[in-house]
């Protein structure tokens, strides 16, 4: 049996950079630079989704 307690997931966060905001992820993936914190967040419930 394997004894792998880290199952995949992907837990987003938003971070703020001056004017701009970009979504990051627990998997080590980071998003584009937006201008908006509402595009930041889309970017992130995209990825999360995409699996
Ligand atoms: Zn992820």
């Amino acid at each position: 049996m394997s004894h792998q307690a880290s199952a995949p997931e992907h837990r987003t966060t938003t971070t703020e950079r001056g004017s701009f905001a970009h979504a990051r992820c627990t998997c080590g993936w980071s998003g584009p630079a937006r201008r908006s914190r509402d595009k930041a967040r889309t970017d992130a419930q995209e990825h999360a989704s995409a699996g």
